[in-house]
């Protein structure tokens, strides 16, 4: 196989397999292949120490066989670019949530800036057969900048988040240009069928794209073949790590401490997407339809800190908070608090134990590329005697497991029901639910999805001499 060379906004240390399955895979084919993983260091450079927009300061680490580069950036250039374009533009709209985007003119001058300097710096660091993987909304330009310095390369593209219906996609300023930048790839994966659809209708409306067949499109003048490979995890390291000590311990301890109770569990990152308050009035609904639940039903809700200097991440953290207040000062007594709400990270070590102690997992964002906890939740279960997963239709992982309970989280009363009946499912039910969405979890796992997007893209031909498009 050829060299892979990973672009993505962070890079990992691949010798830290705790960074979770991603890091794993991708470290696995990096060391087989003494490969190059580039990306932004995470380091901010201000004006006073020479931090110049436009610029950056590059890093080189070995890890081994891998070779790490890293690049310190600007603070103009990251303040656009990461949290005014990426984060502030296309995270929301992507999400679905034009309401909460924020379309300051200045902001895709940086994207772009950004997206210049990568390709400038990687550029002379490739080798004519390299395979390069770019990852994520944070670098949708960077092969349509790399092919204007005339790289010829196979480059793949995958979309860890989803891709909006193009109505959705074509209020943001900018969005012919975006698409124009996706299809300078060979190759560019999507989490969903839904997603790929998206793609594939706004590519015929608004480029008159031809198909070619077989995922094929002549499009702007070039041949870029696109598909949905749903990422998956790790399911033997995630089960390896649930029968570690710690795995055990939390398990043993989860077990013994809500030995009379039902534990249901939701992991999120506190995000407005993960419909969170949505979730907490589903809950609250439960309670207050089925009052047999009271005493008998405890949810530990953790959603770890992210992104929090953003007034739309403020926003749902005081409205969980209050929710999670009215609930347990509603419902709660001396005995019982129906909510345990924790704001802060879990070590990912425990985790495992977590999800195998809890009966239910809720798993109810608006709008999820994929969703893993749901993966994990499912991982980590006892086949004997397996937990139940309510999850949203409108994630990801929706299409691959239906054998989950599915839910609308926009409808508060179908939700609550669903959570009652995941809550009295027989055992029988509950297992045959489990093996099904496991056998799923194991044919689809993170192996899986680096694999068959790697070899579609070494089939991909790096054969376009079409012009790139990289007019605003
Ligand atoms: P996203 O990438 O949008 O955060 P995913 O569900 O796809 O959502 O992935 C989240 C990953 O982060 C999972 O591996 C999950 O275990 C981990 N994670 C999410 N929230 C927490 C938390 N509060 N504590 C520890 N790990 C978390």
């Amino acid at each position: 196989m050829p060299r892979l060379v990973v672009v993505s906004n962070r890079v990992a240390d691949p010798r830290k397999t705790a960074a979770g399955g991603l890091a794993v895979a991708l470290a696995e084919v990096l060391n087989n292949t003494g490969g190059l993983w580039f990306g932004w260091s995470g380091k901010v450079l201000e004006t006073a120490e020479g931090g110049q927009p436009g610029e950056g300061v590059v890093h080189r680490h070995q890890a081994g066989p891998v070779k790490l580069v890293t690049v310190d950036l600007a603070r103009e250039d990251h303040d656009a670019y990461y949290l005014g374009y990426a984060n502030g533009v296309l995270w929301p709209v992507f999400h679905y949530r034009l309401d909460l985007a924020d379309f300051d003119a200045g902001y895709i001058a940086g994207y772009r800036r950004v997206n210049q300097l990568f390709a400038r710096l990687l550029a002379p660091l490739l080798k004519p057969d390299d395979l390069v993987w770019v990852h994520d909304y944070h670098l949708i330009p960077l092969a349509s900048e790399l092919r204007a310095l005339g790289c010829q390369q196979r480059i793949g593209f995958f979309l860890h988040i989803p891709l909006p219906p193009p109505m959705i996609l074509a209020a943001i300023p900018g969005h012919d240009w975006l698409v124009r930048g996706l299809c300078s790839y060979n190759l560019v994966g999507f989490q969903s069928q839904t997603d790929h659809e998206h793609f594939c209708r706004y590519i015929q409306r608004e480029a008159l794209a031809q198909d070619t067949g077989e995922g094929t499109w002549r499009v702007f003048n070039r041949t870029v073949q696109a598909g949905a490979y749903p990422i998956g995890i790790d399911v033997e390291e995630f089960t390896a790590l649930g029968q570690a000590h710690e795995g055990r311990e939390m398990y043993q301890r989860m077990k013994r401490e809500y030995s009379r109770r039902k534990l249901l569990v939701g992991v999120d990152r506190l995000d407005y997407s993960k419909g969170l308050p949505q979730r907490m009035r589903a809950f609250r609904e439960l309670l207050r339809l089925h009052p047999e639940t009271h005493h008998h039903a405890t949810l530990i809700q953790i959603a770890s800190p992210s992104r929090e200097d953003v007034s739309a991440y403020t926003g749902i953290l005081h409205e969980l908070e209050s929710l999670c207040g009215s609930i347990n000062g509603n419902y709660g007594d001396l005995e019982w608090m129906p909510v345990r709400y924790i704001h802060r990270t879990v070590a990912r070590a425990r985790l495992p134990g977590l999800y195998r102690a809890s009966r239910v997992a809720l798993v109810t964002p608006l709008r999820d590329g994929m969703n893993l906890v749901a993966k994990e939740f499912v991982a980590a279960q006892d086949a004997e005697d397996p937990g139940v997963l309510v999850l949203s239709r409108f994630a990801g992982a929706a299409e691959q497991f239906t054998d989950a309970l599915l839910v609308n989280p926009y409808d508060t009363e179908g939700t609550a029901s669903a959570i009652h009946l995941a809550l009295q499912m027989p055992l029988e039910e509950r297992r045959d639910r489990h093996r099904a969405l496991l056998a799923s979890c194991r044919q689809f796992d993170v192996h899986w999805w680096c694999d068959t997007f790697l070899a579609a893209l070494e089939k991909a031909q790096a054969r376009e001499s079409g012009t790139p498009w990289l007019r605003l």
